[in-house]
């Protein structure tokens, strides 16, 4: 997908702020935090929506959330705690359609608040 923001990152085009990266997935810094940490986890091969997630990328998924614990071990707010989040199109807030697990934490993420 070569009009893809993840997929140019995916390839070394653009250069964001990396925080992880294997084989098969990379993290980076959301350049609009909503948290003292958020982090984006983006699997390299690209994805629009997680409608699209195929049965033989099940792995892949897991793969996300391995990447995101780790972010959080490395940000110091794996025991305190954080939040991971996909969000699926429009309604849901996705801006970018290449599917991405949002890390957020370092602040109290209650939902609902109280
Ligand atoms: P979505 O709204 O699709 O779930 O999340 C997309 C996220 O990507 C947003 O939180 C937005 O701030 C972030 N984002 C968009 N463009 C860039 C960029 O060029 N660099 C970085 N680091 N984050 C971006
Ligand atoms: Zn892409």
């Amino acid at each position: 997908m070569s009009d893809c923001l993840f997929c140019k990152m995916a390839a070394g085009e653009i250069k964001p702020d990396i925080v992880y990266e294997d084989a098969d997935v990379f993290a980076f810094r959301d350049i609009n935090p909503q948290a003292p940490t958020h982090v984006l986890v983006v699997p390299k091969t690209h994805i629009a929506t997680l409608n699209d997630l195929q049965p033989e990328q099940a792995a892949l998924i897991g793969k996300l959330y391995l990447a995101a614990r780790q972010i959080a071990e490395q940000d110091g707010i794996a025991e305190r705690g954080y939040r991971t989040v996909m969000n699926c199109n429009r309604e849901a807030g996705q801006t970018v359609f290449h599917i991405h697990l949002h890390v957020l934490g370092g602040r109290g993420m209650h939902w609902p608040p109280g």
